[in-house]
């Protein structure tokens, strides 16, 4: 088999787009102008500024104004937790899932050492929290809740609009992580009560490095961090604008291209997953939940997901074991055991995740490349 390079970890980061890069060139040559300043080069930094904030807020349905800019999802998500709970005088209670990112989780544990208590709702084998479960924990001091949109390591979208509604219902501040969703799903921050909402640049063809929080208006939420007026006073520093230009386009360009995109990746991992469905050794997680169209995780019984990873790496395909952020630790994934797997066969698991820029040959060459290994193993 001829050795090709394929990429197939786009839920862990993604390549800059040719279109956002072109965006954003002027940004880090000429037009360096700070966005704060007066004169033209500032001014004209601003209007970009602005643009990228009405290209968000035009695919979340909300105004221009609550969007907020950030340094990304880690960041989104520390502020929405913290800032929303810190202006909850006399609310220590917050509502989370089992299967959050670790930026979510390990704020709620921070807030946990320091007098919050945290309910973790969990997930079935879909890899899916039940709305009903929130409602029930739902309690007079209930600060927030925050559950992810989709899973970052199964791709499992989670029953957002059902947990709006009883977040309205009870008049408690919704956030989710969208991380993974936004930019590949449609979203209406208004139509599904959504309070606030996490979005990263890096993983839909923008910058490392940039993201932004969806604030909706009336929302009691304290700054993170304290200096100058930028964002409305909200989350000082001095804007990055080139990768905020790139953050709008990188929204702009994908919102336009949705259905396509969907329907392109998600071929692409049917195909993988129709081809790996004729070992008897691998089964797929969260295949019985609904799931974004471009991650697959998988499970080879038996096998070392991390040692299959480093022989994929060598006929030049990158994936994941569980989940980027996660490989590096010895841990088993987290999302997978509240699933109920055991550790052996969270071990055993490889997250495969396509993009726009994948093709059907991709799936094809995985699946060969894959079976070869299993045959040497
Ligand atoms: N939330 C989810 C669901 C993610 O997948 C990630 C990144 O993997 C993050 C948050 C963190 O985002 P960032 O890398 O922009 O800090």
């Amino acid at each position: 088999m001829k050795k090709r390079f394929v990429y197939a970890d786009n839920a862990a980061t993604t390549a800059i787009s040719p279109y956002v890069l072109e965006k954003m060139l002027p940004f880090l040559t000429e037009q360096y102008g700070n966005a704060s300043a007066v004169y033209s080069k500032g001014r004209k930094a601003r209007t970009a500024v602005e643009t990228a904030r009405e290209q968000i807020a035009a695919a979340l349905s909300c105004s221009p104004e609550e969007i907020f800019f950030t340094s990304g999802g880690t960041e989104s998500d520390n502020w929405a937790i913290r800032g929303v709970c810190q202006a909850a005088k006399g609310k220590n209670h917050i509502i989370t899932s089992s299967i959050e990112h670790h930026a979510v989780l390990n704020t709620c544990r921070f807030l946990g050492q320091n007098g919050y208590r945290i309910t973790y709702i969990p997930v079935d084998s879909s890899g899916t929290v039940n709305p009903d479960d929130i409602e029930k924990a739902i309690a007079p001091d209930t600060a927030l809740v925050s559950i992810m949109y989709a899973c970052n390591e199964t791709g499992v979208i989670q029953p957002v609009s059902e947990i709006g509604n009883i977040c309205r219902k009870h008049a408690v501040p919704f956030h989710t992580d969208a991380v993974q969703a936004a930019g590949h799903l449609e979203i209406n921050v208004n139509e599904q009560n959504i309070s606030l909402l996490s979005i990263s640049g890096h993983k839909i063809h923008a910058p490392k490095g940039t993201g932004a929080l969806y604030i909706r208006k009336g929302t009691n939420i304290s700054n993170l961090m304290f200096g100058g007026a930028q964002e409305n006073s909200l989350r000082p520093g001095t804007e990055n604008t080139a990768a905020i230009v790139g953050l709008g386009a990188a929204f702009e360009n994908l919102s336009s291209d949705m259905d396509t995109n969907r329907r392109h990746t998600e071929k692409i991992r049917n195909r993988l997953e129709s081809r790996l469905s004729e070992s008897k050794r691998i089964s797929v997680n969260g295949i019985s939940g609904q799931r974004l169209p471009g991650i697959s995780n998988i499970t080879v019984k038996g096998a070392d997901g991390e040692q299959i990873l480093l022989m994929l790496d060598l006929k030049g395909i990158c994936a994941s074991a569980g989940s980027a952020c996660t490989s590096g630790s010895s841990e088993p994934s987290h999302v997978l055991k509240a699933m109920g797997l055991s550790d052996a066969d969270a071990y055993s698991s490889l997250r495969f995740s396509f993009g726009h820029l994948n093709s059907a040959d991709d799936a094809d060459y995985i699946a060969d490349t894959l079976n070869e290994i299993l045959r040497k193993l």
